[in-house]
């Protein structure tokens, strides 16, 4: 059989790791990404980057915790690598702080992040409104720069770049093999899937070099997340809003919830606001599907769904969908060579 073809659809954070790891796994293949939109103009590129999961109900929570730990370990390499300040990867400590003891003392994620431990009273005199924190550290991805790295990553291996909206994915099936869906929260219309639902979410970016750690509110609304360049101030979460205007309201709650944790932050500069839509499901959706139609099939992997919590586990899943686009391509081999027999 010739090189399989491969298509990835999506070119936001899931879409470019697992093409990378296609091009890992299959070297043999013919690997191209159709999407769009790419970098600056992706859900991923709104993203604040932090390596903190959140918790999906509907995936089993060891694979959550596998894929966090692949992820971590993964960018920890790169986060002491010379690429580090190209791919905008960096290690980040502070504060998680909570206004009521959690009921989970210790996260599942706790001994994949760095030094995880309780706060202590000192760390807490910063924090009056709480009355209990965790401290450690993790990682974040400064999200357009680690989006354009993978990509030129890509380009290097001779992965090809288009641009091109999918209005089904069996309108691949006379060009390619094996089609991978990462389209994100466009999944909803291109497979129809109905369990897809937005949660939009607003950010602001600002620039306030001073502001070092993280502090993180534990009910994950309101955050600061400081990157190499610009700190991330957040958030916001709207389930089933598809709006992607920003609403001035919630940039002015923003800032101040934000200076509430952190009042340095009143002297933050060039405030610049984003929204996002968040591709969230009961479960990330990581699986084969056979499409066929008059006699004609169609290999598809689909990874989309991530959620709030995308870039915490995307190596984990990108993984995992390469291995099942290995499995796709060794059918088709098997089926190629049999009926030459
Ligand atoms: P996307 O980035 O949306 O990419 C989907 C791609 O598919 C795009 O390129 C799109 O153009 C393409 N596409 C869609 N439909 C079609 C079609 N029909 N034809 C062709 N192409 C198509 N996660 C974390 O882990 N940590 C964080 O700190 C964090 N902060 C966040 C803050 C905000 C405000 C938001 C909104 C999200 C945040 N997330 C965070 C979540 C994270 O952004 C997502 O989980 C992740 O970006 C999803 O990536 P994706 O590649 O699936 O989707």
């Amino acid at each position: 059989m010739a090189a399989a073809k491969v298509a990835v659809v999506g070119a936001g954070v899931i879409g470019l790791s697992t093409a990378q790891c296609i091009m890992e796994t299959c070297p043999g293949c013919s690997l191209t990404v159709l999407s769009d939109q790419f970098s600056p103009n992706t859900t991923s590129d709104v993203a604040a980057g932090m390596l903190i999961p959140h918790t999906c109900p509907g995936t089993p929570p060891h694979l959550q915790k596998q894929w966090f730990r692949e992820t971590f370990t993964y960018l920890f390499a790169i986060s002491s690598s010379a690429e580090a300040s190209e791919a905008g990867v960096h290690l980040v400590s502070g504060w998680q702080v909570f206004k009521n003891p959690p009921k989970e003392e210790l996260p599942f994620w706790s001994d994949v992040v760095l030094g995880f431990r309780p706060m202590s009273q000192a760390e807490l005199q910063k924090f009056p409104q709480h009355q209990f924190g965790q401290a450690f550290t993790t990682l974040k991805c400064d999200c357009p720069p680690y989006l354009l790295w993978l990509e030129k990553r890509l380009k290097a291996a001779g992965v090809q770049m288009q641009t091109r909206k999918v209005a089904a994915l069996w309108e691949l099936s006379s060009e390619y093999n094996v089609v991978v869906n990462c389209a994100g929260i466009g999944a909803h219309q291109l497979v129809g899937d109905e369990k897809l639902f937005p949660i939009r979410g607003q950010v602001l970016q600002v620039d306030a070099p001073w502001v070092k750690n993280f502090i993180r509110d534990g009910d994950g609304l309101t955050y600061i997340y400081p990157g190499i360049h610009r700190v991330t101030l957040g958030g916001t979460r709207e389930k089933d809003n598809w709006n992607l205007s920003p609403d001035p309201g919630a940039a002015k709650d923003i800032l101040e919830r934000c200076c509430s944790l952190e009042p340095s932050l009143r002297g933050a500069q060039e405030i610049k606001v984003k929204v996002g839509l968040r591709p969230a499901r009961q479960g990330v959706r990581l699986q084969r599907e056979v499409l066929s139609q008059g006699g004609v099939k169609l290999l598809v992997v689909h990874n989309y769904g991530h959620g709030a919590g995308g870039f915490s586990v995307h190596r984990g899943t990108a993984k995992e969908a390469a291995r099942l686009v290995g499995e796709c391509i060794a059918a088709l081999q098997d089926s190629s060579s049999r009926a030459k027999l």
